[in-house]
């Protein structure tokens, strides 16, 4: 998409009509649309495959008649595995994915000992162009469609089913809106997504974690949602002046109304928000930004998640020397604040969002992205308006 003509597509509604029968992008309610004059219980059964017990092929649907595995088999994913990389002796693997319409999403699989955890993309590129962030300066694409995320967490499973991690879950306990995009800009499809993992994938709201860099009208809707799941609100900086400069949605909603849209979503869920802090060398690691952090989350009763941030190409920040993460630390728990250093995995791989979408930064397109409030793409076309 050319610079200025910042169109959202909907996928769901134009490809749709053009792919007919790509299975996940078929409500689960609505796949007897895509098993056709079948009988009742091939519905049931396909829903099983693709939500309960995926496969990475239609093939090993052996329960499906042989002419119908045929017909979905070259549909069955909305994408693409156009990477796949391994780390971490096999605990980390990294996809990026490719749908028909060009658009890259990036898929992050992390295994522990008692969690396999997915880190998720909910739109191609973002608008929200934080200045540390690899997609950041990619700029927006589109959308992903309900179907093109829930599929991220089906594919993993099948990959897991097939391909197990050693000594983690056999299958992802945890799902977390850290990928590519502001989550709470894609509204309707990351909702969308969320109720398809709970209702029918059988995930708990619990294990799904969406991170927002303060799109605040998406964080007080989420809150009236039946599924209480985690909000983990990304901050960066303490005060309004570095928070504009590093994210620059926090012109339109500043400091303030963040954490108070925090505050109202753990008053109405009952669920302690976490709070983001990417460090970056001699910019967010002051005494004065850990001391202004610390009164921010004593007020949310928050935990602080501290990462080093990973180097790219496109920004000149870096993370800072171990000893300073360490003192920012300290000085957060001297404080009374609950935080961890969060590990970073596959830094070999480049698994932070955005990094393998860097590595060909001479093909980046001059997508739309908000450098300032009114910029090329306005914030209700990115999908952080008011409504
Ligand atoms: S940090 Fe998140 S919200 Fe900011 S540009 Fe990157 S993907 Fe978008």
């Amino acid at each position: 998409m050319p610079t200025g003509s910042a169109k959202l597509v909907d996928w769901s509604t134009e490809q749709r009509r053009t792919i007919a029968g790509v299975t996940y992008l078929v409500p689960p309610e609505e796949l007897d649309s895509v098993v056709g004059d079948g009988p009742r219980y091939r519905v049931d059964q396909l829903r099983d495959w693709l939500y309960r017990t995926p496969v990475l092929t239609a093939d090993e649907m052996t329960n499906l008649p042989l002419g119908f595995r045929t017909t979905i088999a070259d549909t069955l994913w909305p994408f693409d595995v156009e990477v796949e990389q391994t780390a971490d002796r096999g605990s980390t693997i990294k996809w990026l994915f490719r749908t028909p319409s060009g658009a890259s999403i990036e898929a992050v699989l992390m295994g522990y000992e008692k969690r396999t955890t997915l880190c998720i993309s909910s739109q191609a590129g973002c608008a929200m162009a934080c200045t540390f962030c690899a997609t950041g300066q990619f700029g927006f694409e589109r959308h992903l469609d309900a179907g093109e995320i829930v599929a991220q967490v089906a594919y993993a499973n099948a990959h897991l089913r097939k391909a197990p991690m050693p000594r983690s879950p056999d299958h992802v306990t945890n799902v977390v809106f850290m990928g590519m995009g502001e989550p709470l800009a894609n509204y309707p499809h990351v909702r969308e997504s969320i109720r398809r993992m709970i209702e029918t994938m059988g995930m708990s709201a619990r294990s799904l974690t969406v991170s927002t860099v303060g799109a605040v009208p998406g964080m007080r809707k989420l809150a009236e949602e039946p599924w209480n799941v985690n909000l983990a609100v990304s901050l960066h900086a303490a005060d309004d002046d570095l928070r504009s400069k590093l994210v620059p949605l926090n012109k339109r909603y500043p400091l303030r109304d963040v954490v108070d849209a925090a505050d109202n979503y753990f008053r109405t869920t009952g669920r302690r928000v976490s709070i983001e802090w990417t460090l970056m060398a001699g910019t967010n690691d002051s005494p004065d930004q850990a001391r202004k952090l610390a009164a921010i989350a004593r007020e949310l009763h928050a935990h602080v998640n501290l990462i080093a941030m990973n180097v790219t190409p496109l920004s000149d920040e870096r993370p800072p020397e171990p000893a300073r993460t360490r003192a920012f630390l300290s000085q957060l728990r001297d404080a009374g604040v609950n935080a961890t250093v969060r590990d970073t995995r596959g830094r070999e791989i480049d698994a932070a969002c955005g990094q393998l979408r860097v590595r060909d930064a001479a093909d980046v397109p001059d997508y739309p992205k908000i450098t300032e409030a009114g910029g090329i793409l306005t914030l209700d076309e990115a999908g952080v308006g008011d409504d």
